[in-house]
């Protein structure tokens, strides 16, 4: 594999996976997507690796999906297009994260954005650093329901996905915290080793219990309804692309809106 816009690191039993396109604040491309599904895959089979983090060089975790390129080359989409990129890139990646055998731990800086919140959340723990921040203000801007994957209510509580997603608004990594969505906030430039030094501890426990303990940890949530709730998300979000409020932002431009708005970045 070729690496243009991830970058992968191996640090005894942990494999560091970061978004590395930092002069585009780590924005999601098709290519970037591809990338962090592959170096995952790689990385639930190499025996070598125990845990993975997925992280964001430079300033920020990820500011979300790639709007310019949406714009570029997919703004005409049917349907049917449509349905089948974002079922690929979006929502099985991210499941794959979520169903990954190993522990995945988020090291989260900066902008968490809209599709950089799935990738975020379908990671098993959450690290922050105090300048961290998360947002989907997507109903806002885009005429867009929630992203594709709608683990908010999930990893925050009712209340707070609600507020979030109603408001487009952001919630800081203390507010994060405290909803119980990440674990731990620490200072900007303690980020990455109290990040590795949490994935060397859990790295300790022999790997198959911990493929035990992820697979029975998943499996309470999927009781709950955790995959067809969000399989039926995923449907809405399609009838949210042919609407009229989303053609409307979609006619004057998906990155432009956006950018007017002020929003986050
Ligand atoms: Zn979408």
């Amino acid at each position: 594999m070729s690496l243009k816009m991830i970058a992968v690191e191996t640090i005894g039993p942990v494999r560091r996976i970061s978004h590395n396109r930092p002069e585009a604040r780590n924005a999601e491309s098709r290519q970037l997507l591809q990338e962090l599904d592959e170096a995952v895959a790689e990385a639930v089979v190499d025996d070598g690796v125990r845990v993975i983090i997925i992280a964001g060089k430079g300033d920020h975790f990820s500011a979300g999906h790639d709007l310019k390129e949406a714009q570029r080359e997919r703004a005409d989409f049917t349907v049917e297009q449509r349905w089948a990129f974002e079922k690929t890139y979006y929502y099985d990646y991210c499941l794959r994260i979520f169903n990954a055998p190993k522990p995945v731990i988020a090291q989260v800086q900066g902008a968490c954005v809209a599709g950089a919140f799935m990738v975020a959340n379908m990671c098993d723990i959450v690290m922050a650093s105090e300048d961290a921040f998360f947002s989907d203000p997507v109903a806002h801007t885009l005429g867009a329901a929630a992203v594709e994957v709608l683990v908010h209510p999930w990893v925050l509580g009712h209340r707070k996905a609600r507020e979030l997603l109603y408001t487009g608004g952001r919630l800081t990594a203390a507010e994060a915290e405290r909803a119980g969505m990440v674990n731990h906030v620490v200072p900007r430039d303690e980020l990455e080793q109290r990040t590795l030094a949490l994935a060397n501890r859990i790295a300790e426990a022999p790997p198959f219990t911990l493929r035990l303990l992820k697979k029975s940890l998943n499996r309470s949530l999927e009781a709950q309804g955790f995959a067809i709730a969000l399989a039926a998300h995923f449907d809405t979000h399609q009838l949210s692309h042919v609407s009229e409020a989303f053609k409307a932002v979609r006619g004057k431009g998906l990155s432009t809106a956006i950018q007017k708005r002020g929003n986050d970045l």
